[in-house]
């Protein structure tokens, strides 16, 4: 096995060799080069990626600086607006209004003049003594009757009186505030005489006319006037309608909240929900029976809350930030336009803060400060998805920002225990967070940059060559060691055929001419034994020869037209007296209306001897064997039925190839070459014909000759040479081809 391995490489060798150096050698190098291009296309697609990525922080970042920067400018120009640095307080809640608040990134103004308490618009300046609007004091003249009513009041008691003098006083002022004030007077007079219809009368008057009107400390007279109110209700026993009134009197803080300074909101927001409370509690009977009334307290709170909020980062900016950063910007008295960056971490949150100094009338001092508080959900939820959205980034997956606490403010939240490819930081800390990407190059886009590559598909080409190149190999080593056996199979078999009748030949002549058989009849039994012998051999040598000449192309038909049926009837009996010694049962079956073919006589006797001489040689002694001739239209069959051994399914399609002996039969039977069939269907195709086999393991075989009827007119034999000269020379058809 292995021995025959070897040889067929040996004879191989040159076409090994040409592989090797033509496909194997070339393509092995060209993928080693390929692979290693591939390699560094991989780390220059990687080197790609993280670029791309570092791409992406910097646009990040400068996303968000430009964000800051262009809120930056806003307020740097508006501070040196004359409204900033005439201090004028209604211009610039006006400005803080239309201007900063627009932008999403604008969460808490401030302004701190030099030497007042920071100031928060659109609440109204804490301190500074702001109302807007001047409110005028009474000329000498009201004073006089003010003070005269005033006397009344508190010292004599006599409401009345006060009434009709403020009543007096009301029809000479002309002043919108005093207006108001008289009248908030005149109520409360009625107030003290118990007349609580009177007092609400005007209160509502006072809500409905004079709704801007302030006290003369600068509170607005509606807000106050509906606490009066809801006292007058409370004295007069309307209980109800004192519940409403304190629901008004919250609504009204709450409408009017940039109307009041911080700490004045907190005030009446707090006694205004403390009013309702304790009314709402004592006469619970009032709030079951409208339940709206509660939901809109309830509504009410949940916007004092937001407020709530508010001031708390009011207290922080005042208490945590301002002094800083005014310390910071005023350090050098100067006034200089440049801008205060400044963040601080209070509580969970980081305040960043911007902020310029305000210059006074004469641009070389400062005359206060103000600044703008960022509105960190704004970037954390907003700017920052956007941005990634936009650069194709995938969802937040593999992005992180966190602040000083290494706490994760914004992304992936599962990127903290992952190591990442970048880190970096926001220019000058502010905002003081760090920005974290991870991400490996996906698998998919690195093949589709490969599917791109040249290398690739070199790389592909090449294999698939040298693939190709092994396969032809392969297959024709195997081919080659299969001939290989069979042709050593061949020449022990042949030699065993031969060796056979030859030893029989040389004994009997040995015999024969010793002289010691006397007897005539002994004698001629040992003669035609010695013929059959010769004969045998004659036969083999006869396969053989024609075997030789069909493999080369050599071999000449001599065509006859022929009885078949006569021709037959000789062929058979003749095989079985001349050539076998051995005894069977013999059934020719002949259609008797068989007609004339054109064959050559001697091949087709070759063709039948060989076809019954496996009949014979694959079936015991005294079996069956059938001959069987039929016509069929225009086609002769000849089948040859055994009761022997069977062909293997498998076996069947390979038994017409030269030199293939069945596994079974070269068990059962020690002779035979293998070339039988071969040349009975070389023959048979050579005359037009076709020869099959239907077989059945153990049950005997049959195989079946078709020839063409010979058409007197017509010509069956193809290329006969020119003159009708009845030899032909044919080459012979599919000798190598699998019989079917
Ligand atoms: P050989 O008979 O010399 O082996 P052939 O070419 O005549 O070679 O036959 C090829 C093979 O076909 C045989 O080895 C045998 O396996 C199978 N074969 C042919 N004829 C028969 C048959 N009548 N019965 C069983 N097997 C047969």
């Amino acid at each position: 096995m292995l021995e025959s391995l070897k040889i067929t490489i040996r004879r191989q060798k040159k076409l090994i060799l040409i592989f090797l150096l033509t496909i194997f050698i070339p393509s092995v190098t060209l993928s080693i080069f390929g692979i290693i291009a591939l390699r560094n296309e991989r780390f220059r697609l990687e080197k790609q990626f993280r670029e791309k990525q570092s791409d992406l922080v910097n646009h990040i970042k400068s996303q968000v600086d430009g964000n800051i920067t262009e809120l930056e400018n806003e307020l740097g120009n508006l501070v040196q607006t004359p409204s900033f640095v005439n201090e004028e307080y209604k211009e610039i809640i006006r400005l803080a209004e239309n201007q900063l608040e627009k932008n999403p990134l604008a969460d808490q103004f401030f302004v701190v003049y030099n030497g007042n308490e920071p100031w928060f618009p659109p609440f109204l300046p804490e301190g500074s003594g702001y109302t807007p609007g001047p409110i005028r004091g009474f000329t000498v003249m009201e004073k006089e009757k003010s003070d005269k009513a005033e006397n009344f009041e508190f010292v004599q008691n006599n409401y009345q009186e006060a009434i009709s003098l403020l009543k007096d006083l009301l029809k000479v002022t002309e002043d919108e505030n005093l207006r108001g004030q008289i009248l908030n007077r005149i109520a409360r007079n009625y107030m003290k005489l118990n007349d609580f219809e009177a007092a609400i009368a005007v209160y509502t008057g006072i809500i409905r006319n004079f709704p801007e009107s302030r006290t003369s400390t600068g509170t607005l007279l509606p807000v106050t006037v509906r606490f009066q109110m809801v006292e007058c209700y409370m004295r007069s026993g309307k209980k109800e309608e004192a519940l409403k009134e304190s629901l008004r009197a919250f609504e009204e803080v709450m409408r009017n909240y940039h109307n009041l300074s911080e700490n004045q909101f907190s005030a009446y927001a707090s006694l205004a929900r403390e009013t309702f409370s304790n009314i709402r509690d004592e006469n619970p009977e009032i709030s079951s029976s409208d339940t709206t009334l509660i939901k809109n307290f309830e509504n009410l709170n949940i916007l004092y809350q937001k407020k709530t909020t508010e001031w708390q980062i009011i207290n922080d900016l005042k208490d945590e930030c301002i002094p800083y950063i005014n310390q910071e910007l005023m350090q050098d008295r100067g006034y200089s336009g440049n801008a205060l960056r400044y963040s601080k971490k209070i509580g969970p949150e980081d305040f960043l803060i911007i902020s310029f100094l305000i210059p006074d009338q004469t641009k070389t001092r400062a005359n206060g400060i103000a600044g703008i508080k960022l509105t960190n959900a704004f970037l954390q939820d907003s700017l920052l998805p956007d941005i990634l959205g936009n650069s194709g980034f995938e969802g937040d997956k593999g992005f992180a920002l966190s602040n000083m606490d290494g706490r994760i403010i914004a992304g992936d939240t599962a990127l903290l225990s992952k190591s990442t490819n970048i880190t970096s930081y926001f220019d000058n800390s502010f905002p003081p967070w760090r920005i974290d990407l991870t991400g490996e190059i996906t698998r998919p886009l690195l093949l589709k940059e490969f599917y791109r590559s040249f290398y690739f598909w070199t790389i592909l080409t090449m294999m698939f060559f040298l693939v190709f190149g092994i396969v032809i190999i392969g297959r024709t080593i195997a081919h080659e060691k299969e001939i290989l056996k069979l042709k050593s199979d061949f020449v022990s078999s042949v030699s065993h055929e031969f060796k056979t009748p030859i030893t029989s030949i040389k004994a009997l002549t040995e015999r024969l001419l010793e002289g010691n058989v006397k007897d005539p009849k002994r004698m001629r039994e040992y003669y035609s034994e010695i013929f059959r012998d010769t004969e045998n051999l004659s036969h083999l040598v006869g396969n053989f020869l024609d075997f030789s000449k069909m493999e080369e192309g050599k071999k000449q038909y001599n065509i006859e037209e022929t009885d078949f049926k006569l021709w037959l009837e000789q062929t058979v009996p003749d095989f079985f007296s001349r050539v076998t010694l051995r005894k069977y049962n013999i059934n020719t079956k002949i259609d008797e209306t068989a007609v004339m073919v054109k064959i050559d006589r001697n091949a087709m006797k070759l063709v039948v001897n060989n076809l019954l001489d496996n009949a014979v040689k694959f079936s015991p002694e005294n079996s069956e064997i059938k001959v069987v001739l039929e016509k069929h239209g225009e086609k002769l069959l000849l089948k040859i039925k055994d009761d022997g051994i069977g062909i293997p399914k498998n076996e069947q399609a390979s038994i017409f190839e030269k030199f293939y002996r069945g596994k079974d039969a070269s068990q059962s039977s020690t002779t035979g070459t293998g070339l039988g069939l071969t040349i009975v269907k070389q023959i048979v195709e050579a005359h037009n014909g076709e020869v099959g086999v239907e077989s059945e393991p153990g049950k005997g075989s049959s195989f079946t000759v078709i020839l063409p009827v010979t058409d007197t007119e017509k010509d069956p034999l193809p290329n006969l040479p020119p003159g009708g000269k009845e030899s032909i020379h044919l080459f012979p058809l599919g000798g190598n081809k699998k019989g079917d």
